[in-house]
C-alpha cells in the first residue's frame, strides 16, 4: 500500500520567538524540518516526502531542502495556508493518484522515532485511521472564562502526537466535510471523528515532543544528543551537531 508522509511547516510559529519560520530554526546547527522528513525517510513504509511550507518563506524552504542530502523520498515543497488543516488540504492535492495512505506530521515534531511511525502505519493499514498518543501525566482540566467545568478521567486522556495516519479518502471527506461545517480542528483526527470514523490510538513515545516555545528547543537538543549516531538518511550539512540515539537510528 503507497504511503506518502505530509510534513507541516507551513505554521507561524509564533509563541517561538524567532526571526526565522519555525521550520527552519536551527535545532543543533540544522534546519528544524530536516529532523522530521529524516525520521520519515528511515521507515520503508513511507514511499514520498511532500514538505508543506509558507508562502512568504517558500525559496528559503526550497533552498535549505535543496541542500539537505540522503532524502531520496523528497518530493518538491507544497505551499500551506492560513490553518492547519489549510495546509493539509494544499498537501493532499499534491498526492500522487496512487497514494493510498497519507501520514500528517509536524514538522515542529523532531524527535519521532521511525519505529513509532511503523506501528502507527501498521494501524491504519488495519482500521484506516490511527495516531500517536501518549498517556497525559497531570490531570486536564476542561476550563472556561478561568472556571474549572470539567475533570476528565486521566485515565482516558491522551496527549495527541503526530504522525496521524489514514486512508487518503477518508482524510479528503473529513476535509471536505469539516469545510462544510466551518469546523477548525487543532489535529486531523478530530476532523476524522467528526466524520463518524473510529481512530485507533497507538502508544507513541513521551518525549516525541512538539516544539512550541524556546525551551522545547533545548530539550529536543538533549534528546537528539542521547546516543551514538544519526540516522543513515539524516541529511549531512556543514557543520557539527548532536548525534542521534540508537533508538532512533533503524
Ligand atoms: O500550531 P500547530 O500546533 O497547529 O502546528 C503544528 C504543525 O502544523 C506545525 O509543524 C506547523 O508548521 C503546521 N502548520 C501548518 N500550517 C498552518 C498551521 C500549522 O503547516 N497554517
Amino acid at each position: 500500500m503507497r504511503t506518502v508522509a505530509l510534513v507541516l511547516a507551513a505554521g507561524r510559529g509564533e509563541r517561538l520567538g524567532h526571526a526565522l519560520p519555525k521550520g527552519l530554526v536551527p535545532l543543533a546547527g540544522r534546519p528544524l524540518l530536516l529532523y522530521a522528513l529524516a525520521a520519515l525517510e528511515a521507515v520503508d513504509e513511507v514511499d514520498r516526502l511532500i514538505p508543506v511550507v509558507p508562502a512568504d518563506a517558500f525559496d528559503r524552504f526550497a533552498q535549505a531542502l535543496a541542500a539537505a542530502r540522503g532524502l531520496r523520498k523528497l518530493a518538491p515543497a507544497v505551499v500551506g495556508g492560513r490553518e492547519r488543516q489549510d495546509s493539509v488540504r494544499a498537501g493532499l492535492a499534491a498526492l500522487p493518484a496512487d497514494a493510498e495512505l497519507v501520514a500528517v506530521h509536524d514538522a515542529a515534531r523532531p524527535c519521532v522515532r521511525p519505529e513509532a511511525v511503523r506501528r502507527v502505519i501498521e494501524a491504519a493499514r488495519a482500521t484506516g485511521a490511527a495516531i500517536l498518543a501518549a498517556p497525559v501525566r497531570d490531570t486536564i482540566k476542561r476550563v472556561v472564562a478561568g472556571r474549572v467545568v470539567e475533570t476528565p478521567p486521566r485515565a482516558e486522556c491522551w496527549a495527541a502526537q503526530t504522525p496521524q495516519v489514514f486512508r487518503v479518502e477518508i482524510l479528503r471527506e473529513a476535509l471536505a466535510k469539516a469545510d462544510a461545517g466551518g469546523l477548525i480542528g487543532t489535529d486531523d483526527a478530530q476532523l476524522v471523528e467528526a466524520l463518524g470514523v473510529a481512530v485507533s490510538v497507538v502508544p507513541g513515545d513521551a518525549d516525541n515532543l512538539k516544539i512550541t516555545s524556546p525551551e522545547d528547543l533545548v530539550w529536543a537538543e538533549i534528546l537528539l544528543s542521547k546516543g551514538a549516531k544519526r540516522p543513515r538518511s539524516e541529511p549531512q550539512a556543514s557543520g557539527g551537531g548532536p548525534p542521534q540515539g540508537p533508538e532512533r537510528n533503524p
